[in-house]
């Protein structure tokens, strides 16, 4: 007995400010788009606390509220909204054949991945503990919170460079915490952190543990691996940034990648290599990696979705006419 596939006009993969406003405008479009939220649904921001930096909210707010307004928003115009993940996809022809949860396959005319990208963290359990409470994977997000105040970063890579200078704006003493005795960052970067006045660079140092009250963070616990000493640093904020891995691994072998698996996407627009497949978010943007950039994208993934469906049925019009 043959099972008939479902068939979507537009499947839209992962439920953060990229895929929610990608559904708000494809929904509007009335291209009656499927999203599947993912293991996380709601994205990073479900993970943050206070949210100030989103236009349109005067008063700020908090993550989890800000991505449950999304959901309504992409609802409200009727966007099907699946609990689920995509455990693999076949792009080797269209409809593309999109597998939900390992078991039920989905046929779509034009897919929009917005799976993200998630922050990588040191592993200790105090930075679980204090995360959204003076722990922190982004500077730009979360900085302004400890203005006037001591913080520490740990990385040593372009991310953490710019993001020690952005924190040393704000804050009255950034500790940067590199694990070797060199960074990884270009020398511009480098060489800013070091003309910067107010960060403090120790080499050789790995955070043991986040030090807090209970409540909030009050310091870190460093260990130089060199002379095996230990002492801790008073701070009341510690940012991490060692890296990003975009949540892309699905794609492997059909979308084209930078060597990190950022997916790429031809300028100006939200087209990955395959027709039909476009990509918006965080999964294809290391360098800004902000909730408005990824609602951007999402929008600019749908209006591309739109036209490209409006061009095939035009041209199929065109033939049978
Ligand atoms: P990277 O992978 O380049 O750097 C990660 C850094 O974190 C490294 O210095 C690494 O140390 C350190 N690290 C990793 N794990 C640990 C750990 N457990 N404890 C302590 N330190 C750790 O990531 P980035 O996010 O910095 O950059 C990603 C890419 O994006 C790069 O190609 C970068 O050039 C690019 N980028 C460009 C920017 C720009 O052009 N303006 C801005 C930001 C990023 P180690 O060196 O010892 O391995």
């Amino acid at each position: 007995m043959s099972q008939e596939l479902e068939h979507v006009k537009c499947l839209i993969i992962g439920s953060g400010p990229a895929g929610y406003t990608a559904a708000i405008y494809a929904a509007r479009a009335d291209l009656k788009p499927v999203l599947y939220t993912g293991m996380l649904a709601g994205g990073q921001l479900t993970q943050t606390t206070d949210v100030e930096n989103f236009p349109g909210y005067p008063n700020g707010i908090m993550g989890p509220e800000m991505m449950e307004d999304f959901r309504k928003q992409a609802e409200r115009f009727g966007t099907d909204i699946r609990f689920g993940y995509i455990s693999s996809v076949d792009f080797s022809s269209a409809p593309h054949k999109v597998v939900v949860d390992e078991a039920t396959t989905i046929l779509a005319d034009t897919v929009i991945i917005s799976t993200g990208a998630s922050a990588k963290w040191l592993g200790l359990e105090s930075e679980q503990k204090y995360n959204g409470f003076g722990v922190s994977a982004c500077a730009v997000c979360d900085g302004f919170f400890f203005r006037g105040q001591d913080v520490a970063i740990v990385g040593a890579g372009d991310t953490a460079a710019e993001e020690a200078t952005y924190l040393a704006k704000l804050c009255r003493k950034v500790y940067m915490l590199v694990r070797r005795d060199e960074f990884r960052a270009s020398r511009a970067m480098v060489s800013r952190v070091l003309n910067t006045p107010n960060i403090e660079v120790i080499y050789n140092s790995e955070a043991q543990e986040i030090v807090g009250d209970g409540q909030v963070v009050t310091g870190v616990r460093v260990l130089n691996n060199k002379t095996q000493e230990e002492n801790t640093l008073d701070v009341t904020g510690f940012f991490v940034a060692i890296g990003h891995h975009p949540n892309t691994d699905i794609f492997k072998g059909w979308i084209d990648m930078d060597e990190t698996g950022y997916i790429l996407t031809k300028p100006g627009t939200t087209q990955t290599n395959i027709e039909g497949v476009f990509c918006c978010g965080d999964a294809q943007d290391n360098v800004y990696r902000q909730a408005i950039t990824a609602a951007g994208t999402g929008c600019m993934a749908a209006l591309d979705a739109e036209r490209y469906l409006a061009a095939k049925e035009a041209a199929e019009l065109e033939l049978h006419s």
